[in-house]
C-alpha cells in the first residue's frame, strides 16, 4: 500500500490537512470496485461514504451526465429547468407528496430545513431539539445542530437556539419543548452516530409531540435515504411521516446533489428570496437524479437491498455470538454496524492490506454502507475478508 511520491508531495504542500488520508490513491471505479495508482483492485463496502449506493459509475447516470454536459452544464434558478421540475416529482412522488428546494450537499439541505422550519413558526419559536449522536454537517447550522462536542471544539460559539436529547428518549424530547420550540430535527437511523435506530414507538411520539405542539418534524435521511434501507426512504420503516425531509449523499449516483422535500403548506414558507442555492438543481444533477431512481426501479434494486442485506446478515451476525470482541451488531437494510468492545481503527487499514475498503465510526464501530448493485459472491468475498480480521482482532 502506497502511493507515488509525487502525488504525496503534491498533498503535503499544497492541500489542507483536514482529512486523515490513507496512503491509497483512488484512479478508477466500477461497481463495487475500485483501482488503485499502482494497479491494485479493491472491494469496496463503503462505496463513497454512502454516495455510491448504485456502484462507482453506474452507467445509466454515466450516460445521462455525458448527454446532459454536452447539452447543457448549468443555467440558474431564475429560469425553469424541465428536468428539475420532473425530479421533484419523481421524489415527492415516492415519499410524503411535499416540494423540493434543491443543493448540493446534506449540510445545505439541513441549513435549507432549519431556515425553514424558523420561517414557518410564529415568531420567537426558534429552538431545534436534535438528538446525542445525532450528525447533520458541517456547515454552522448544520454543525450546531449536531449534537457531538467532538465537532464544536474550538468552533464556538455555535448558532443558538439548539437544545440536544438522548437519543430514543421521548420524555426527555417532551421535557425540552416550550413555548419557543419551533422544530425537533432527527436522523431515522444514525449514521456516523455508529447505525442507532429507535423504535417505531419512538418516531410515532416525536410525530405526537410535534403535531400537538405545532412543532416541524425534520427527518435528515442524507445517510439513510433513496433506498439504501430497502424502501426508498428510511421513515417508510417505521410508517411516521415527516413534515420535512432532507436528502444528499446518494441522491444523485454519486453526483453531488442534495434535496429538501416539505409538505407544500410548510413549503410555501421558503419565500421568494429567503434561500436559494446558485448551482441547487442544476440539470446536471438533475439528470443524475433521475437516472438514479430510474435505474432503482427498472433493476428491482429496492428489493434486491432486502436479499443483500439478508445475506450481509446472514454471514455477519453470527459473528456477533462467535466472538467476544463484538459488543453489538446492528443494521437496518444496507446500513450495517458492528460495534466492537475496544478502538477498531486499525481495521480499515488491514481490511485495506486484504484489498477490502471498510469504515470505522466513532472509534469502534465498524461501518458498512454496501452498494445494491453488489453480487452475493462479492457480498461473500468481502464479508470472509471482514470475518478473518474480527477473528483475529483486537490482537
Ligand atoms: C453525511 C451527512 C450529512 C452531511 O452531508 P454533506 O453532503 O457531507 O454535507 C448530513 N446528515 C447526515 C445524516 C449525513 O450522514
Amino acid at each position: 500500500m502506497k502511493i507515488s511520491p509525487e502525488t504525496s508531495a503534491l498533498f503535503e504542500r499544497y492541500v489542507i490537512p483536514n482529512y486523515r488520508r490513507f496512503p491509497l490513491s483512488l484512479v478508477r471505479g466500477e461497481g463495487s470496485w475500485v483501482w488503485d495508482d499502482q494497479g491494485n483492485r479493491y472491494l469496496d463496502f463503503f462505496p463513497g461514504w454512502g454516495c455510491n449506493l448504485l456502484g462507482h459509475c453506474p452507467p445509466a447516470v454515466v450516460k445521462a451526465v455525458q448527454e446532459q454536459a454536452a447539452t447543457l452544464i448549468h443555467v440558474p434558478n431564475t429560469w425553469h429547468m424541465e428536468a428539475q421540475g420532473q425530479w421533484a416529482k419523481m421524489l415527492s412522488e415516492r415519499s410524503f407528496g411535499g416540494q423540493a428546494f434543491f443543493c448540493n450537499s446534506g449540510t445545505e439541505a439541513n441549513e435549507a430545513a432549519i431556515k425553514l422550519a424558523r420561517l414557518h413558526t410564529p415568531r420567537g419559536r426558534y429552538k431545534i431539539i436534535t438528538f446525542e449522536g445525532g450528525f447533520h454537517g458541517r456547515t454552522y447550522g448544520a454543525t450546531s445542530a449536531t449534537a457531538q462536542s467532538k465537532y464544536h471544539d474550538g468552533i464556538e460559539p455555535l448558532v443558538p437556539g439548539f437544545v440536544y436529547a438522548p437519543f430514543a428518549d421521548l420524555a426527555a424530547v417532551r421535557a425540552k419543548v416550550d413555548g419557543e420550540t419551533a422544530a425537533i430535527m432527527v436522523e431515522p437511523v444514525q449514521g456516523e452516530g455508529g447505525i442507532r435506530f429507535a423504535s417505531v414507538e419512538f418516531f410515532a411520539g416525536l410525530r405526537k409531540i410535534a403535531d400537538e405542539n405545532g412543532l416541524v418534524l425534520i427527518f435528515d435521511e442524507v445517510q439513510s435515504g433513496c433506498g439504501r434501507t430497502g424502501k426508498w426512504f428510511a421513515y417508510q420503516t417505521y410508517g411516521v411521516e415527516p413534515d420535512v425531509m432532507t436528502l444528499a449523499k446518494s441522491l444523485c449516483g454519486g453526483i453531488a446533489g442534495g434535496a429538501m422535500l416539505a409538505r407544500p403548506e410548510i413549503a410555501k414558507s421558503l419565500r421568494p428570496g429567503m434561500h436559494a442555492a446558485t448551482f441547487g438543481g442544476n440539470p446536471i444533477a438533475a439528470r443524475a437524479g433521475i437516472a438514479t431512481i430510474e435505474t432503482i426501479e427498472k433493476e428491482g434494486l429496492l428489493q434486491r437491498a432486502d436479499q443483500l442485506a439478508e445475506l450481509f446478515f446472514r454471514l455477519l451476525h453470527p459473528l456477533s455470538s462467535e466472538l467476544a470482541s463484538i459488543r453489538e451488531y446492528r443494521q437496518v437494510g444496507l446500513m450495517i454496524g458492528i460495534e466492537l468492545r475496544d478502538d477498531a481503527s486499525r481495521l480499515v487499514e488491514r481490511c485495506m492490506e486484504k484489498r477490502l475498503l471498510i469504515n470505522v465510526t466513532q472509534g469502534n464501530v465498524i461501518r458498512l454502507l454496501p452498494a445494491m448493485t453488489m453480487t452475493d459472491d462479492e457480498v461473500r468475498e468481502g464479508c470472509e475478508i471482514l470475518a478473518g480480521e474480527l477473528r483475529q482482532f483486537p490482537a
